[in-house]
């Protein structure tokens, strides 16, 4: 591993060489994501300073009835809300931190992510055996027959961009959502396929989620804060089945305590160095790396 030019200091490689030994001695390694790994995509985590959540208050914007008394109330400042977000998760792209994990997978090293992200990077960056636990936000569910199936971009971006932004009409709103998400082969409503807070998770989901982790040896937890349950409780639930955590995390968390190694650097930098660690040269040319 390389230190010349690396503003990256020596404790920090000194983890990253303790968690390659780690991974290399597992059979099944298995990394776990939240918002922390999309930040650097231009998607602002939940948390976070200056992100979409300090203008939308969570309590009301990040769940079925606060959204119910906006919608009521101000039925403008969902227009704009959704039309933000939207926007941001339409212009995001993976970041290194996304295409290591999917080159992990792919060699073979990583068996899976779990993530509680809705943005669709890891799939967009080539991971496979993806479970998002909070959902999709480019797919939809139809509330008549239950069946998902994706929204894809271009099919958004046509439809909002005849959306009525900021309108404060209630049937306006309606009829922007009813664009967004389209409407089912059975003549259903469909909804955005993600998870608001005080839903449940899907439950197949879940199940292969917790499957993964309790048959791994070793789970990557990167830029969660480990806060929101019942999801932040699966690096737990892998721990208590004997897999060693690595948590990757510029700040500390409820995570860390639990955690064999703390690599205290960006998702993008640690990830990329580990990926270099483990794939021929080849297989980085391949990736242009
Ligand atoms: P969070 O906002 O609670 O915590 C983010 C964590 O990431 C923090 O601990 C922070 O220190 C860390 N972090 C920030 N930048 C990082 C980086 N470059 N590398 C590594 N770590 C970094 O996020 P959460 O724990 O995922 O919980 C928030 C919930 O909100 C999630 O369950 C998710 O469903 C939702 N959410 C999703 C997205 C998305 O899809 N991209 C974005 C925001 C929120």
């Amino acid at each position: 591993m390389r230190k010349r030019g690396s503003s990256i200091d020596e404790e920090s490689l000194r983890r990253i060489r303790d968690s390659c030994r780690l991974i290399s001695t597992s059979a099944s390694t298995v990394v776990f994501t939240g918002a922390g790994v999309s930040s650097e995509s231009g998607i602002p985590v939940f948390r976070g300073s200056g992100g979409l959540w300090e203008r939308y208050n969570p309590a009301l914007f990040g769940n079925l009835l606060g959204l119910a008394i906006v919608f009521a109330f101000s039925p403008g400042k969902i227009s704009y809300f959704a039309m933000e977000a939207i926007s941001t998760f339409l212009s995001a792209k993976p970041n290194p931190a996304h295409e290591a994990i999917a080159r992990l997978e792919q060699a073979g090293i990583v068996k899976g992510v779990i993530t509680q992200n809705v943005d669709n990077l890891h799939r967009k960056a080539g991971s496979s055996n993806v479970f998002e636990v909070h959902g999709n936000i480019f797919r939809a569910r139809c509330l008549k027959c239950g069946v998902r199936s994706d929204i894809p971009k271009e099919q958004i971006l046509e439809k909002i961009s005849s959306g009525e932004k900021g309108s404060s009409k209630r049937r306006d709103l309606l009829r922007m959502m009813d664009r967004f998400s389209g409407r089912c082969s059975c003549g259903g409503r469909r909804r955005p396929d993600i998870v608001l807070f005080g839903e449940m998770l899907p439950r197949e989901t879940l199940t292969g989620a917790l499957e993964l982790a309790s048959r791994c040896d070793c789970i990557i937890a990167a830029g969660t804060s480990a806060l929101v349950y019942p999801a932040a409780s699966i690096p737990e639930y892998a721990v208590q089945n004997g897999a060693a955590l690595i948590e990757i995390n510029p700040n500390r968390t409820r995570l860390t305590p639990l955690s064999q190694i703390w690599i205290s650097l960006r998702a993008s930098t640690a990830l990329e160095l580990i990926s270099k660690e483990f794939l021929s040269k080849d297989e980085l040319d391949a990736w242009r790396i």
